[in-house]
This record gives C-alpha cells, sequence and structure tokens, in this order.
C-alpha cells in the first residue's frame, strides 16, 4: 500500500511516497514558485531530478508529481493504481475536527469555514485537496490536521481570559499547532525510554522556523505554547511570540502602521530575527554571535530563556516530566541552543551530558546518566504520522 502525502503551501507543494506495509519513503520532493514560473526537485534517494517546469496553480503542480511519480527514470510507480491514498497535511481545523479524517464534501466545506483562523494556511492546504480530488476521483482522500492532537487540551489551558462570548461566538480559543509532530516524537520517545506511552509525562519542544512546545501528559496534549494563531508563544525565526497586546496598537501609532501592517511585522520580521537583525537562520546568528555581535548573542539567549520557561511551567503544569524531547531544524542541529536551554532545568532534574550532546540530525538520549528528567533529540517526522493516520482510515 503507497500513501501520497501532500502538504500545500501558498506556492509551495511538499510531498512524499510511503510504502506503508514496510513504511519506508520511496520518494520525496518539493515543487516551488507555484503560480510564479515552477521549479520541481524530485529526490528518489539514488537520484535527484530537477526541472524548471510550468505550474500555473497547484492542480498543474500535482499533475507534474504524479508524472514524476510514473516517470521510468526517475519515477518509483508503473500505475497511478498503485496510490491507495492521498494524506493532506492541513494546518487548521478548529474544534470540529479531533482526528484525522476522510475527506467529504462535508469537511471540505468545514476546512473552508477554518480558513478564518489560518487565512495563509488553510487555502492552499484545500487547493491542494481540491486538485488532487479532480485528477484523482476515486483515490480516497485523507486530512491530517496540526491542531488535532492538541484538541483535547482542558479549558483551563485553551481559554484566553477575555468575555466568554467571544469564545462562543467566534470560538477565539488556542489551538495549538505542529501538532503531528508533538505526536510523533513523543510516542518515539516512549518507545526509547522503554515505556509505556499512557504512563509518562514528556515535554516536547518543536524548534524549527515556527517553534512550540507541548506539554504531553499520558500520551496527551495538555497544553502547547501556540494559540489561536501560530503567533504566540515562543520566540520564533521571525515571529514574536508572547507579547504584550497593548505593543499593537502602540507601534500603529508610533510608526503609522496599520493594524494589519504591525501584525505583519510581528510575523514577519520579529522574533530572532528582528532582534539581531541579521538573519533568522540560527547558523548566521551563531555565526555573527560568536564574531562579537551583541545583538545577535541578545537574540539567542531570549530565545533559549524562553524556551526553557515554558518547560518550566510545563513542568508545573503536568506536576512533573519524564523526559524533554527537542525536534525540528533547530532542535535537532543546534548543540548550543540545547546547551543552553538545558542550564535553566538543572533544578528540575534534566542535566544535558555534553559529550553525548554533540550531535546533529540523530536520535539521541543525551542526559548524564543520574539525570532524573531525560533530554532527548528525536528527528520528526510529520509525513510519516499522516501517511499512518491515513492507512489507518482508509482501512476502516
Ligand atoms: P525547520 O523549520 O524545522 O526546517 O527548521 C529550519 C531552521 O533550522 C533554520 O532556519 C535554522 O535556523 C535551523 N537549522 C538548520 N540547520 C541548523 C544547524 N546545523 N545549526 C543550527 N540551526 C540549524
Amino acid at each position: 500500500m503507497d500513501v501520497l502525502v501532500l502538504n500545500c503551501g501558498s506556492s509551495s507543494l511538499k510531498y512524499q511516497l510511503l510504502n506503508m506495509e514496510t513504511e519506508t519513503l520511496l520518494v520525496k520532493g518539493l515543487c516551488e514558485r507555484i503560480g510564479i514560473d515552477g521549479q520541481l526537485k524530485h529526490d528518489r534517494g539514488d537520484k535527484v531530478y530537477e526541472a524548471a517546469l510550468p505550474m500555473p496553480d497547484h492542480e498543474a503542480a500535482v499533475k507534474i508529481v504524479l508524472d514524476a511519480l510514473l516517470n521510468p527514470e526517475h519515477g518509483v510507480i508503473k500505475s497511478m493504481d498503485e496510490i491507495t491514498a492521498v494524506g493532506h497535511r492541513v494546518v487548521h481545523g478548529g474544534e470540529h475536527f479531533t482526528d484525522s479524517v476522510l475527506i467529504t464534501d462535508d469537511v471540505e466545506r468545514i476546512i473552508e469555514e477554518c480558513s478564518a483562523l489560518a487565512p495563509l494556511h488553510n487555502p492552499p492546504n484545500l487547493t491542494g485537496i481540491r486538485a488532487c480530488k479532480h485528477i484523482m476521483p476515486a483515490v480516497p482522500q485523507v486530512a491530517v490536521f496540526d491542531t488535532a492532537f492538541h484538541a483535547g487540551m482542558p479549558a483551563k489551558a485553551y481559554l484566553y481570559a477575555i468575555p466568554y462570548e467571544y469564545y462562543e461566538e467566534h470560538k477565539i480559543r488556542k489551538y495549538g499547532f505542529h501538532g503531528t509532530s508533538h505526536k510523533y516524537v513523543s510516542m518515539r520517545a516512549a518507545e526509547i525510554l522503554g515505556k509505556p506511552y499512557k504512563e509518562l509525562k514528556i515535554i516536547t519542544c518543536h524548534l524549527g522556523n515556527g517553534a512550540s512546545v507541548c506539554a504531553i501528559d499520558g500520551g496527551r496534549s495538555v497544553d502547547t505554547s501556540m494559540g489561536l494563531t501560530p503567533l504566540e508563544g515562543l520566540i520564533m525565526g521571525t515571529r514574536s511570540g508572547d507579547i504584550d497586546p497593548v505593543l499593537v496598537t502602540f507601534i500603529m501609532q508610533k510608526e503609522n502602521k496599520t493594524a494589519q501592517e504591525t501584525l505583519d511585522i510581528l510575523n514577519k520580521k520579529s522574533g530572532v530575527l528582528g532582534i539581531s537583525g541579521v538573519s533568522s537562520d540560527f547558523r548566521d546568528i551563531g555565526q555573527a554571535a560568536s564574531e562579537g555581535c551583541e545583538r545577535a548573542q541578545a537574540a539567542l539567549d531570549a530565545y533559549c530563556y524562553r524556551v526553557a520557561r515554558y518547560i518550566g511551567s510545563y513542568i508545573t503544569a503536568m506536576n512533573g516530566a519524564d523526559a524533554i524531547v527537542f525536534t525540528a531544524g533547530v532542535g535537532e542541529n543546534s548543540i548550543q541552543t540545547r546547551e543552553e536551554i538545558c542550564k535553566y532545568l538543572t533544578c528540575f532534574g534534566a542535566e544535558a551530558d555534553s559529550e553525548k550532546n554533540n550531535s546533529r540530525g540523530a536520535e539521541v538520549d543525551f542526559s548524564k546518566d543520574h539525570a532524573k528528567v531525560r533530554t532527548l533529540v528525536i528527528p520528526t517526522n510529520e509525513e510519516l504520522v499522516i501517511a499512518r493516520d491515513t492507512k489507518q482510515l482508509i482501512k476502516k
């Protein structure tokens, strides 16, 4: 059984084809510059095929992906019939979707309604779904939501302290994101620790360009740092994370900006980029800091401090923690960031072993042998979670 996993952004489409009997990756690729010109990168492991191909819209991009999968030279399948199902990453499922679902007309309509909560993400996700329905009408499509893993959070964690009618009327509440990643790495942590998932308290730190922390008690997300939108919580590459909301009107007045322009600044020009003035990429910021750039160092310090504060608060939320997991671009690769964050956590019994921590992009338990709270790096695999959910739903 082969499952095609699609992740559609506004001008991009990431894909993977996985054999779900063996859970092996057959091919992965990326279409970029959709609606502009079009660029395909198709990576089979043994060979990479790259081509500039016209992609006026997502439907054209999906057709190009299918052609690449079927291509006699760099493809991996002989017939479209080999694709049993398509799993789509959908960012926002609102309060409707507490788990992955088989896509029907009703599901599509609700995803469209949720676009109000994720205007940058849900519309391109939906475009990908519609393109696949059109091109492969007989192939079942499944939606896997970034928000679903957090759907069981208690009200005390998801309610904002604003008039309750806004929650009732407009569904303003914390939703949380990166759910497939938090789910994957926490389940994997339980396997590595050799303990039942249901008996563990785990804090997962998805530290990529976007970043969030999640408290997982007995396999259930009980709190997470992103909110109504992915802007809340940690300092990120270009997002501010938590701020005093009054900053919005203050910046509007002082800088003569509209509300939308101010939100764009908080989403795209803030975070470690905003503080450092150097870059949103931790490699550039680390380099600048090592050359004496004070703002770069300030950005790294503020970033680690915020992550550590969230971890501390989630240890309180769960009244303990067995493990802290680092994942995504920064979490998997930045040795220094992990080291700095862990320095704040010795009071809880988490102690990093510098030698074991000296590794990038690989699974490792880098705790000191006697540490009470285990600290681990686990590379995330959101596509595998999407493919697993897709397989499970179509089997039903
Ligand atoms: P992601 O969103 O998970 O793809 O993470 C992307 C981010 O990971 C980049 O913007 C970098 O800040 C960070 N990153 C990737 N590789 C490294 C590395 N070797 N060292 C430090 N940071 C890295």
